[in-house]
């Protein structure tokens, strides 16, 4: 009865976050593994880049002037879409085609 339940397991093998935050933050020139700059924080009213970082490797992110923070994908699409964990994992399988 749970056959469509996203599965955390499967979308993160599946959808990478070096992926996932290029497509998210088309403007950050994510370059290296690990954490990279962000550009503009988008979790608040950012004018100048320089205090958001995403981690492409992990998925984890981090902003140092409003303090949003998480550590994966997952828990960035609920940050930033104010949806449940189910919820965020339901939108990025949809999002990237993950059913
Ligand atoms: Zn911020």
């Amino acid at each position: 009865m749970f056959n469509k339940k996203p599965n955390a397991d499967y979308i993160k093998s599946r959808l990478h976050p070096v992926d996932f935050y290029r497509h998210e933050l088309p403007d950050a020139p994510l370059k290296k593994p690990g954490w990279n700059p962000g550009g503009l924080c988008v979790f608040h009213g950012d004018n100048k880049p320089g205090s958001f970082f995403v981690n492409v490797s992990t998925g984890a992110f981090k902003c140092f002037s409003c303090g949003m923070a998480g550590g994966d994908i997952v828990a960035f699409v609920m940050s930033l879409y104010g949806l449940e964990f189910i919820e965020a994992l339901a939108k990025l399988a949809d999002d990237w085609g993950l059913t």
